[in-house]
């Protein structure tokens, strides 16, 4: 399919003190919450401030996803919305980024005229350019262009503002695009090929990270572990550059998301084995549980090597923390091959699953296949997700008596009077604590589990 695509940094940020308020709303993967919150610090340049909602913004961005049709929907409707509240206020400026944008722009744009502009998943950063296009001409019902050039692909590392706010946690794409191509993903289509980010500039926005707060840094990427091919630099594998951000003075947890099975290396597990930095938490697609179903979804291994690269990972790291992706009502999916998704469960013991009935996404091999049908697909699904609770209910009561190392992050709020953090192996705990501890390393011993996690006390 031939992408039309935008020139990166024709526009750039320009730092103003403009009054108003803006409001990003975001669908989506990580990559997604951090694409936004470049948006944010973007909007935050021209002088604009948060708003409370989008009803009252004076500029408000979607950034979409196009993963599920679910969240399509919502975009669509949230459209609906602000097609209503632009009415009232019609200087309000709209824009839509993200997935959806890249896949479904002139849709988009014919269905809601009203939208001042609509750029694709490499273009964050011209997005405060547009904005200020649109406040100074105050032409909004003018379409905002980037130049284009049809049949592009998506090679450019997308620009990003390096002066992130202080936090304790936060996330850092190390890769964008992906090259892996599954027959249900619509990523390859959305965000191009796979692209690695130099390695120096990762060093350079963690350090910054770290010097701003930053305690724990989560790497980003569709395959995060395929990391480093093909840069300037010379190909720098993925456990390298994690033995390099482990250096950073002030970095006490690396996290990534997500590896892919294939390209697990045996220098990744005795990275996590040995760098004390890197967090004892693997979480590792695995989709399916026939190798039929892998086939078909074009997943690159098999159960049987997926099982090798667990078993090399408990070995090393007993207590690990694993957990997974899987999907239901795959075209073909037979019951056969459903009851091995559910063995698959029970094999593994992930600590946690993300669980999804199949979207058919157009554009994508598999949407043209034979479907499941949705009820059984339904009834699937309910099956995946009881026999995945029942393991992590198992999994949580046997941490009953251990004690884990948690990240003070605050107050809980869901639990008034306690505080909340997470584990080494990636479980949330809650626990009594002290104000001051937040941000801190704190032994907690868990004396209660949960689905969601463990309560404890400070050890
Ligand atoms: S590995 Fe497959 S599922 Fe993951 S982003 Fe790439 S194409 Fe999509």
């Amino acid at each position: 399919m031939a992408h039309t695509l935008l020139t990166p940094g024709v526009l750039p940020t320009r730092t103003k003190t403009r009054k108003g308020t803006y409001f990003v709303q975001t669908w989506g993967c990580q990559m997604n919450e951090e694409d936004s919150e470049q948006i944010a610090l973007g909007l935050q340049g021209l002088g604009l401030t948060p708003a409370l909602s989008p009803r009252e913004a004076h500029v408000v961005v979607l950034n979409t996803c196009s993963v599920r049709k679910k969240p399509e929907d919502k975009a669509f409707s949230f459209l609906g919305f602000l097609r209503e509240v632009k009415q009232a206020r019609p200087d309000m400026v709209v824009g839509v980024a993200g997935c959806m944008a890249q896949l479904r722009a002139e849709e988009i744009r014919k269905r809601n005229p009203f939208v001042d502009f609509v750029v694709g998943t490499a273009h964050v950063h011209a997005i405060p350019g547009l904005v200020e296009q649109a406040l100074q001409e105050r032409r909004f019902q003018r379409r905002l262009e980037l130049p284009e050039r049809k049949g592009a692909v998506v090679t450019d590392v997308p620009q990003r503002h390096l002066e992130r706010q202080g936090k304790l946690k936060a996330f850092v794409p190390i890769q964008y695009g992906c090259d892996k191509f599954c027959t249900f993903c619509i990523v390859p289509t959305t965000r191009g090929r796979e692209r690695s980010r130099p390695t120096e500039h990762i060093l350079q926005e963690v350090r910054r990270l770290a010097e701003l707060g930053a305690k724990e840094v989560t790497l980003l990427g569709q395959t995060v572990n395929s990391y480093g091919k093909n840069l300037a630099e010379g190909n720098v594998p993925f456990a390298k550059l994690l033995r390099l951000l482990a250096g950073v003075p002030g970095i006490e947890r690396i996290r990534y998301t997500s590896p892919y099975p294939r390209d697990f290396r045996a220098d990744l597990v005795e990275t996590i084995r040995d760098v004390p930095q890197v967090m004892e938490h693997c979480h590792m697609p695995l989709q399916a549980g026939h190798d039929d179903l892998l086939r078909r979804m074009k997943r690159l291994y098999t159960v049987e090597s997926y099982a090798q690269i667990v078993q090399s990972l408990r070995e090393a790291v007993p207590e690990l923390g694993l957990t997974t992706d899987v999907i239901v009502g795959f075209p073909g999916e037979t019951d056969d091959e459903f009851q091995a998704t559910l063995d698959a469960i029970e094999r593994f013991q992930f600590d946690g699953a993300y669980m999804f009935k199949y979207s058919p996404r157009p554009g994508t091999p598999a949407a043209t296949l034979p479907q499941v049908d949705p009820q059984v697909a339904d009834d699937r699904l309910q099956k995946l997700i009881q026999t995945q609770t029942a393991v992590t209910l198992r999994r949580n009561q046997a941490c009953v008596g251990r004690t884990f190392e948690v990240l003070v992050e605050g107050p809980s709020p869901k639990n008034p009077g306690l505080f909340q953090g997470y584990s080494r192996c990636f479980r949330m705990l809650h626990f009594p604590a002290k104000p001051a501890w937040t941000g801190g390393l704190v032994p907690v011993k868990a004396t209660a589990s949960h689905l969601w996690g463990l309560s404890g006390e400070p050890a």
